[in-house]
């Protein structure tokens, strides 16, 4: 299967080429010849799978075979959950639509609108966008969707998870009804299920799991170790395997920024990312991390949803995810773009309960290692770890908006995916 089998225009062949691709991803091949037919897409699948690409190279297709007005009304809006991902799929959107006469501008919170305002002034075909902003600048009169053609939702299950759900029904009651809709999500969840029955009319569900990330193409293993050992264990792997590129997971930011710290004390460069970062912080960490400056990048769940680090080699939970699922998502990021990766996890007695159910979910048992003098405390207790205590809980940030403590009671409301446990996520 080539790329023009697929329908696409001769010159969004030319961006794809200069990109380096030569085959379409399964999700591309699924995705682009019902979305360039008009049609609804419900699509399932996760970050590393191409799905950008999946659905911005037929969107740019169907704007650029239309004619232009002289004044350019947004036609196609893109909405996804952060701002870095919105940042990666707005690059991915200039990279492909280079060859083709369309603008396209992201905005998200966070940084100063100003400019955002008066690049959707001039005019633009693409609007990439984070709820949170796009309702400020539209409250504020400064652009309108009245005109839009093609809605993108982005990593729909994350945009619930964080809240959003009132936000997404704002915007699209200020779109046309009659456009074309696409959803792309992770998971499936009753919740997704409703939204998706919301918003798209008769579509084609398309799927896709990554081809390298897989769960068992991943090599996994555990470390069982006393907690308060971790982060010299940590510290002993990464130095004495030497590995450059690695990325961490914490529970909490504190967690995140305690041990970045301390990795920092022991001559391993680290970073973290997460919610409490400034947006310059973020992108500044994400591109040492990109270029070998960083060796270590010490992220939260959602903080590092959708990033687009291709090539990974190492992923370590420095502690499990409450939410198994969230799992599967973190050791994605290993083995991406064919790419062979080893996911790591450092398990304390605490967190007995949480492996148990990831080993339920994934279907396997993981192979646990002790290293010595690094081994467990038989007298620890297995009782799960508490959360949400004396820290930040999931429902009182939203780190996605620019509205800071204005943040309105509908983004206060969280819609969990995952009632499994009564659980907070924090990031
Ligand atoms: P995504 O799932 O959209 O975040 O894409 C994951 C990574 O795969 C990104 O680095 C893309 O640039 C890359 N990618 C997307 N489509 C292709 C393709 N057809 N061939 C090779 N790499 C691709």
């Amino acid at each position: 299967m080539s790329f023009k089998s697929l329908g696409l225009s001769d010159t969004l062949l030319k961006a794809i080429s200069k990109k380096g691709y030569t085959t379409p991803s399964p999700i591309q091949e699924k995705a682009i010849p019902p979305v360039l037919e008009g049609k609804d897409v419900l699509a399932s699948a996760q970050t590393g799978t191409g799905k950008t690409a999946g659905f911005t190279l037929p969107l740019l297709h169907i704007l650029s075979e239309t004619p232009k007005e002289k004044y350019r009304p947004i036609r196609a809006l893109i909405l996804t959950p952060t701002r870095e991902l919105a940042a990666q799929v707005y690059a991915n959107v200039k990279e492909y639509s280079e060859f083709l006469n369309l603008r396209s501008a992201v905005i998200f919170g966070g940084v100063n609108q100003k400019p955002q305002a008066a690049t959707i002034r001039q005019g633009i075909d693409v609007l990439v966008a984070t709820p949170g902003r796009l309702l400020d600048l539209q409250n504020q009169g400064l652009l309108s969707l009245k005109r839009v053609e093609i809605f993108v939702l982005d990593e729909a299950d994350r945009m619930l998870d964080m809240g959003f759900l009132r936000d997404i029904e704002r915007v699209i009651k200020s779109m046309p009804e009659k456009r074309q809709n696409l959803m792309f999500s992770a998971t499936f969840s009753k919740d997704i299920k409703k939204l998706a029955h919301g918003i798209l009319n008769h579509p084609v569900q398309v799927e896709a799991t990554p081809e390298n990330t897989t769960v068992d193409a991943i090599s996994q293993k555990v470390y069982r170790v006393a907690k308060g050992l971790k982060t010299e264990l940590i510290i002993k792997l990464i130095s004495e395997g030497n590995w450059k590129q690695v990325l961490v997971f914490t529970r909490t930011k504190h967690g995140a920024n305690k041990l970045c710290e301390k990795m920092s004390k022991s001559g391993i460069t680290a970073a973290a990312i997460h919610g409490n970062k400034s947006q310059g912080a973020r992108t500044k960490a994400l591109a040492g991390f990109k270029n070998g400056s960083v060796r270590v990048l010490v992220a939260t769940d959602i903080a590092a949803r959708g990033l687009d680090i291709p090539l990974l080699p190492h992923v370590i939970n420095f502690e499990l995810p409450n939410i198994s699922e969230d799992y599967v998502h973190r050791i994605g990021r290993t083995g991406r773009a064919g790419a062979s990766g080893e996911a790591l996890s450092l398990v304390s007695a605490d967190e007995t309960t949480f492996l148990r159910d990831i080993e339920k979910l994934i279907e396997m048992k993981l192979p646990v290692e002790i290293v010595e003098g690094f081994e467990p405390d038989p007298n620890a207790s297995t009782e799960p770890v508490k959360q949400g205590q004396g820290r930040q809980n999931r429902n009182t940030r939203n780190s996605n908006s620019s509205r800071g403590s204005n943040t309105s009671s509908s983004d206060k409301k969280t819609n969990s995916r995952r009632p499994k446990r009564n659980t907070d996520r924090r990031h």
